[in-house]
């Protein structure tokens, strides 16, 4: 059988006729190529909007009274503009007639936000010749709104015995009400990525291919250092650790369905395609380099819950008592520092907001620390690595680095698997921390 690859296309690739082209000879290059997700056409230039955020912004003023086509003519602008430069015989209009349809209904804004992904996988499969199979006949959400798998995947299994090439839009699936009825629902932001992971496990692909406007993967945000090198290979783990700390080239939750199966993903960049870009591959496919870190990155808006108490470590029960109050609260950590007798949590910052002094209160009272205190306005920097697993010497070159830029850190944490080391410091401090971590581990 030959091989078969799915191609996913971000936004800014497919945003113009220019850009389909260049689509089109990617896709057309490789025979494999044969299952294509795009996302809706996003920014042609910097101040340019991405159409599904226009068609939120259109949905809402519709149902705020606005006038449907007035709202809708930018939009339509967008879709017509890519017909008319591609000279496609595709008509959009029976399209156009339910959109209105439909945005003239409550409770259909994820409807409308998927119609960018839908009208852009017609013109697509019009383009390119390729058979159109709407996303709403093979992505299932069950009635928790989670991905109903089983369905999913018999569906995509079905679908690729018919079609040995389709074009299947990204972001949504079908999900059905309390009455039974149908509806659209997209993922999150940026959830093609996970249509994409979908489509290449349901298909049994043998690589996912994600095309997007950056070669792949920096091991440091380019936006902090000056030319970061791109990752050529990265582990399933450290990207999910990396992308978890901020490096948003790829949706984080994209990553499950092919990690699974042990699918790769290759990140391209549509604009450069002969640049090899990054593989994302199982952690036994990876190659270790002893020694050596993969990338850094980091988030700010984080605060850490300090307590201290004499003998905390033989206090039968003490963890769970605390961190019983924040189940109660419903609210999840990030990390759990723990010292002999001192204990951390690390949260997002707005989850005390509006509660903290309560939670403290009833932390104390669960716990009876001597103290506890907050600390606010802390950045975490993760620096992960597969090749720091049992390899001397790192954790000190990263201490010193920072130490080296005069930055006091609040808070360390070494994962478990010993593939990252996450420190806290001032955000005030975070852009120098980062870069000195770079300074130190990329810049020979
Ligand atoms: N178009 C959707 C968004 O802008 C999904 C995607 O592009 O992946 O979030």
């Amino acid at each position: 059988m030959s091989k078969i690859k799915v191609v996913k296309f971000g936004g800014s690739s497919l945003a113009d006729a220019a850009q389909f082209q260049k689509v089109a000879r990617i896709i057309l290059a490789e025979p494999e190529r044969r299952y294509v997700v795009p996302s809706a056409p996003g920014k042609r230039f910097k101040e340019d909007r991405k159409v599904t955020d226009m068609l939120y912004a259109c949905y809402d003023a519709v149902q705020g009274g606005a006038d449907f086509d007035a709202s809708f003519a930018p939009v339509r602008e967008r879709f017509d503009s890519i017909v008319r430069d591609l000279n496609l015989s595709v008509d959009l209009e029976d399209s156009y007639a339910q959109i209105r349809v439909m945005f003239s209904k409550p409770d259909e804004r994820d409807f409308a936000a998927s119609r960018g992904e839908y009208l852009n996988g017609l013109l697509l499969a019009a383009y390119l010749g390729f058979p159109f199979v709407d996303a709403a006949g093979i992505i299932f959400f069950d009635k928790f709104g989670k991905l109903d798998e089983a369905r999913t995947y018999a569906s995509l299994k079905e679908m690729a015995a018919r079609f040995p090439k389709a074009v299947i839009p990204g972001f949504y699936g079908t999900i059905r009400d309390a009455d039974g009825r149908k509806h659209i629902k997209t993922f999150s932001r940026g959830g093609s990525d996970i249509t994409g992971s979908i489509v290449a496990r349901g298909v049994s692909a043998d690589l996912y291919e994600n095309w997007t406007d950056v070669s792949g993967f920096f091991v440091a945000d380019p936006r902090l250092v000056t030319n970061p090198r791109v990752i050529d290979t990265i582990s399933f783990n450290e990207l999910r650790e990396l992308s978890y700390m901020g490096a948003t080239v790829l949706h984080e939750d994209s990553v499950f369905p092919v990690r699974a199966v042990g699918i790769p993903i290759n990140i391209r960049n549509t604009n450069e395609p002969d640049a090899p870009g990054t593989r994302i591959v199982r952690a036994e496919d990876a190659p270790i380099h002893s020694g050596r870190v993969t990338g850094v990155a980091g988030k700010r808006g984080f605060c850490v819950i300090t307590m201290e108490k004499d003998m905390m470590n033989s206090e039968v029960g003490f963890t769970r008592r605390v961190l019983s109050v924040l189940e109660r609260h419903g609210i999840s950590y990030e990390h759990l520092p723990t010292g002999i007798d001192t204990l951390g949590i690390v949260l997002h910052e707005d989850i005390l907001k509006g509660r903290e002094e309560l939670l403290l209160q009833e932390i104390q009272e669960a716990g009876q620390p001597d103290h506890i205190e907050v600390v606010h306005n802390i950045a975490l920097i993760a620096v992960v690595g597969r090749g720091m697993v049992r390899s001397k010497g790192i954790a000190a070159r990263l201490l010193s680095a920072i130490a080296g830029a005069d930055i006091n850190i609040r808070m360390i944490d070494q994962g478990s698997s010993e593939m990252n080391i996450i420190i806290g410091v001032d955000q005030n401090d975070f852009e120098r921390a980062v870069r000195a971590v770079y300074v130190e581990f990329f810049v020979y």
